[in-house]
């Protein structure tokens, strides 16, 4: 692509870019919050006005489906788009999700959450950027290479726009499965991730993984009396804790042998914007070893995230016969997750204490994700990235999993998979106060346009 190209495209997303703001402002205003508890006829009205959309720009063919839940209710309305592709060239998916995050407290937004408010080059609004940008950013790649009139979109299209993915995805795998050939794609784009900072782009080449599970320990046959027999037996909590001290070396970092750590990220997280954002007390000491991203995206992880114990107000003169602790391991990119489950009931078995009886029940389990650093795929991605924004984009982690991705992996395991950013870090996407920069917009749609000339001009 020459760089004549480069700068219509450029001169094309500036002019395009009101009416997409437009349009983004007009999903903010439904508040389309897939939760439960929440009203789903919004979710209902943001699928329609999302579908609307794709047929204004030019899709021919648009539909609104659902998939079953695990529990047999429906999936929340999804949206799917197609344009054929030109003979020869790829199918590009696109993806983004037009449910968002319950609004939270509405006294701690500075703005309605549901009526989008710019301030400076910021959109606010619940959505603003997780994630209707990212189907705005869509919107925009499409219209500025000719859509709804030009015969000529470099390769094809397939715009998929979830509608419950704020509630975990439960219907994802059903809708893949029941639509592979609707969805079936080349390149899958992912636009649903942040970029490193305003004006510095990235692409999020990897996720962590996650096991979890209860371990159950027990001590006695039944709760006995602590002054007949304290001092010559230890109660379940108490050897609970012994264990769960096992579970970290005198660093913080994770001890249970067999589990893999990534290589070092190419960027880091500051330690002290990374000790504000997450509201570490002062002179608490950061856990573990390493650059703080390598912490967070490329090593495992372990929390106890629930413990079965008797509560403070029901406390007796009492041993605790038996004490069950709920335990969440982030996985490192490259690590199988049955081998990290295996590893996890090997440790408590080897680490009982005082030979107290343990049993490691397993739980959920959601694989990694690791691009590829060199497919053909992630280097349209960098130079397109490189060209909007004038500077290449970095390789950023998540320390989190976004289960869907491996769902999309175990799909469509030939498809190149790109999560691409929307958000910055002052995006505060699921918090009060979202927003997304508007010049950082621009750029993303700019991107995206680009990245779909060079898949056209062949993989
Ligand atoms: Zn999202």
């Amino acid at each position: 692509m020459n760089s004549d190209t480069t700068a219509a495209l450029r001169a094309r997303v500036a002019e395009l870019f009101p009416a997409l703001q437009a349009d983004l402002e007009a999903l903010v205003r439904i508040p389309s919050v897939s939760a439960g508890a929440f009203d789903q006829a919004h979710v209902a009205a943001s699928a329609a006005a999302t579908e609307q959309l794709l047929r204004d720009a030019g899709l021919p063919d648009v539909q609104i489906l659902s998939a079953p839940r695990p529990d047999g209710t429906a999936g929340a309305p999804a949206v799917v788009a197609r344009r054929p592709a030109p003979e020869g060239a790829p199918t590009v998916l696109l993806y983004a999700h037009h449910d968002v995050q319950p609004p939270g407290d509405a006294a701690t937004w500075d703005t309605d959450p549901f009526e989008p408010t710019q301030v400076g080059e910021r959109l606010f609004g619940r959505g603003a950027a997780d994630d209707k940008a990212g189907i705005v950013a869509h919107l925009g790649a499409l219209r500025a290479l000719g859509l709804p009139e030009g015969e000529d979109l470099p390769v094809g299209v397939t715009v998929f726009l979830e509608g419950e993915e704020e509630s975990g995805s439960p219907s994802f795998r059903a809708f893949l499965e029941a639509h592979r050939e609707l969805l079936a794609a080349d390149v899958i784009v992912v636009a649903d991730s942040t970029n490193w900072k305003v004006g510095v782009p990235a692409l999020t080449t990897s996720l962590r993984g996650l096991v979890d599970g209860e371990v159950e320990l027990r001590v006695l046959e039944h709760a006995v009396h602590s002054g007949m027999f304290g001092g010559a037996v230890l109660d379940a909590v108490t050897l609970m804790s012994r264990l769960v001290a096992t579970f970290h070396d005198e660093a913080g970092d994770v001890a249970i042998e067999g589990l893999v750590t990534a290589s070092e990220p190419e960027v880091d997280y500051d330690e002290a914007a990374f000790r504000a954002d997450s509201s570490l007390l002062d002179g608490v000491a950061l856990a573990g070893t390493g650059t703080v991203s390598g912490r967070l995206w490329a090593k495992p992880a372990l929390s106890v995230i629930g413990i079965d114990v008797t509560s403070v107000a029901a406390a007796s003169n009492t041993i605790a016969p038996s004490c069950t602790a709920k335990i969440s391991l982030r996985l490192a990119p490259g690590q199988d997750p049955a081998a990290a489950d295996a590893a996890l009931a090997a440790h408590v078995a080897k680490h009982a204490p005082l030979g107290a009886r343990v049993t490691w029940h397993s739980g959920e389990q959601g694989k990694p994700f690791l691009a590829p650093g060199d497919s053909a795929a992630m280097r349209a991605a960098r130079a397109a990235f490189t060209e909007a924004w004038g500077t290449a984009p970095v390789d950023v982690g998540v320390g989190g999993s976004i289960p869907f991705i491996a769902d999309l992996l175990e799909v469509f395991p030939d498809a190149a998979i790109l999560v691409t950013g929307v958000e910055d870090p002052d995006s505060r996407a699921h918090g009060a106060n979202e927003s997304v920069h508007l010049g950082e917009l621009q750029r993303v749609v700019l991107a995206e346009a680009l990245l779909l000339a060079k898949l056209g001009e062949g993989l």
